[in-house]
Parts: structure tokens; sequence; C-alpha cells
């Protein structure tokens, strides 16, 4: 059981707090992701969680046992690091097998751990080379087949895929995430890249200055932002974010009244909220229809699977989604409207989401 428990940890760096009053729980065997722009405090908080920093306040535990104050060679984990920090004067294979050989594994124990973790990160042939011989990104799996070939039960992982290619990462993200399902090893990774954290975690933590803004699973993250910050970071496009007016029961976009279901009238204060939607939740046309919001077309962008339309409407920009077989041109007048049930409603000062039941929503429009 290697469950990863943090309560209230602060660590300041002179006058910046960079991580400020953190309450979370990493389940047994969970993959949970960091997730937050340059500076939010996600490698400090890893750091905290690793030993290599000391916290100012508050307690961290790794499978029921307090390390609050231990050592890193004494919490029971593994590391990977950004900067991949390989040993120049070794090989690869002494590299992976470094761990393995201070544990005092037998040989061949040792062996095929190495094998194995080469293995998995493409780098079976270059076991006999030198760091100094090979690639950033080839480095950076020596790293990672390093941490691997430990398997201990909570690993932690710094932004470990930011050298390799595009399609590299592609595909590592996939094998690495097949991976730690198999080793059953509890993982807490860093990233910036919102794609990764989408597409790996079983749960993303989003921060911002410090705290955590929101700590739930990825669908439920890109569903139902906590805040404007949230919808604006994760998704691409971003969720797009309108002021509407609200007056007698009515919610006015841009001059035109959208439908509200009723479930969300009662939490609408006058006289304004925040209206997010998804670009795939904005049907477009291009005649005058009921209920739509008319626009210009800026930009048309062919995705093979679906056009992105950037439009304007006096100061707002919006995405949306297109099929692609649909002809636009620049300065196009045309008109969208919002799936009404897939709105996200916020506090038009705090940018924080409204207590809406979409789940009632949803279910009443279906009903
Ligand atoms: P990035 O994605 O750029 O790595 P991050 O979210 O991991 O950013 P941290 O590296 O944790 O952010 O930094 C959080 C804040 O703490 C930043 O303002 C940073 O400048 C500051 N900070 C981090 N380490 C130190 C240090 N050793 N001394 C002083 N300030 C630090």
């Amino acid at each position: 059981m290697a469950e990863i428990r943090i309560q209230n940890v602060w660590k300041t760096f002179g006058k910046v707090v960079a991580v400020k009053d953190v309450t979370l729980t990493v389940e047994d065997r969970e993959f949970v992701i960091l997730l937050g722009p340059s500076g939010c405090g996600k490698t400090t908080l890893l750091r905290c969680i690793s030993g290599l920093e000391q916290v100012d306040r508050g307690t961290i535990s790794i499978g029921g046992r307090d390390v609050t104050n231990l050592p890193p060679r004494r919490r029971g984990i593994a590391m990977v690091f950004q900067s991949y920090a390989v040993f120049p004067h070794m090989t690869v294979f002494d590299n992976i097998a470094f761990g393995l050989r201070m544990k005092k594994l037998p040989k061949d124990e040792i062996e095929r751990r190495v094998r194995d973790a080469a293995a998995l990160m493409h780098i079976e042939d270059l076991l006999d080379r030198y760091p100094a011989q090979l690639s950033g990104g080839q480095r950076q799996r020596v790293a990672v087949a390093r941490a691997i070939a430990v398997q201990s039960e909570v690993l932690l992982m710094d932004e470990p895929l930011s050298n390799l290619d595009a399609l590299l990462r592609l595909e590592m993200r996939a094998e690495l995430k097949r991976l730690f399902t198999e080793l059953e090893t509890t993982v807490v990774y860093v990233t910036h890249d919102q794609v990764e954290a989408m597409s790996m975690g079983d749960r993303i933590a989003v921060m911002r200055e410090g705290e955590i803004l929101q700590f739930d699973t990825p669908v439920r993250v890109y569903d139902y932002p906590a805040d404007r910050f949230i919808g604006g970071f994760i998704g691409n496009p971003p969720m797009n974010f309108l002021v509407a007016d609200v007056e007698d029961g009515r919610v006015v976009v841009h001059g035109t009244p959208i439908e509200v279901p009723p479930l969300v009238l009662e939490h609408l204060k006058p006289p304004r909220t925040l209206v997010g939607i998804r670009a795939e939740n904005i049907e477009l046309f291009t005649e005058q229809q009921e209920g739509a919001i008319p626009v210009q077309v800026l930009v048309v962008e062919p995705l093979g699977s679906h056009n992105l339309v950037t439009a304007r409407a006096d100061g707002d920009i919006i995405k949306v989604n297109t099929p692609a077989d649909l002809r636009l041109a620049p300065d196009q007048r045309v008109w969208i409207r919002f799936v009404p049930e897939k709105i996200r409603w916020f506090d038009a000062q705090t940018g924080k989401a409204l207590p809406v039941d979409y789940q009632a929503v949803e279910a009443a429009r279906v009903g």
C-alpha cells in the first residue's frame, strides 16, 4: 500500500510562497498529475514529497508512514527529473542498474530488470554507450528506465517527457500509462502540458500560485472547471468565456437572449454572469436562427476531422468547431448558438463556477 497523504503543507522561499496550505491524498496505485503554469509550485510540491525540500509546515505520509522529516532515500520512492541526471562516467546499462546494485539484488535479476526497462524505453541498443554519446531525448529515456527498474511503490516524475520529440512523446505517454497500471505503482507526475495531463492521469490537481484549485478526473476538470482560469488552461482551444446580462429572468449575450435551462436560472444574479462554452458545444449557422448570436468569421483552420473557426462578436473572440466540409470565408457573417445544457455558469466577478447541478440539468433535458 503506497497512499500519499499531504496535509496542510506550506513551503516558502524568502517572500515567495511556493506551496500554500496544500492538502491532497493520492490513492494507492493512482496516477496523479500536478498541472499548472510555470512557477505555480508543482516542482516544489513534488520535491516536498520526495524529501529534497523540507516543508515549513504540514505533514506528508507515504503508505501510512509519516515521512515529513525523513531523507529522500528513506521514503521508498523513485524519481525522474526534467534535468535527467544520468551519471556521465557510467554506461547506459550501469546507469539503469545503479539503484538495483545499491539494493544488492542478484546479478541475473539486475540483468533482467535492466533489459526489461531498456526495452520499454526503446534503448536496448544503447546499453553499452556513455551518456555523452546520446541525444537529450535518449538520456531522458535512460533516466526513466533507471527509475522504472527500481520498481518502487511510489514514482515521482517531473516533466520526464519534455525533451522528447512530438512523436516519441505521444508513444511514451501511452506506454508510461500502461506501464504504471501494470506495475501497480503510485505515480505523481508534474507537467505544464495539459494534453499530457488529460491523457495520462487518473486525476489532475490543477495548481495556481501555490494552491490546488481543483482535484478531479480529467473528464470532470475539462467538463466542469471550478473556475475561469481552469477552463482557460485546460483544453485546446480553451473554453470560451462571455459576459452575459441577466435581467428579468432572461440571459442576453451580445443583444441576443439565449436559452437557459430552468434549473440554472435560480443561480443567476443580476446584472451579470459569465458564460463558459467549449468550441464543440456551439452550433454555427450561415443564416439567421432563433436564439443565435450574430458573429463575424475571422479565421478558418482546417484540422482534418473538423474545422476550427475563430469568430468575433464585438470585443469577444469565440472559437467554434464546424464540420470539415462547411465552407466559410473570412469576414462572413454567421450565427452561433450554444447547446443550453453544455453551458457552464460562472460568477462574473470572481470567475468561480456557480453551484449548478449539471447532472440534474442533463437529466431534465433527457427526461
Ligand atoms: P515550472 O513549470 O516553471 O518548473 P513550477 O510550477 O514547477 O514551475 P516551482 O519550480 O515549484 O514552480 O516554483 C514555484 C515558485 O517558487 C516560483 O516562484 C519559483 O521562482 C520559486 N522557487 C522555487 N525554487 C526556489 C528556490 N530554491 N529558491 C527561491 N525560489 C524558488
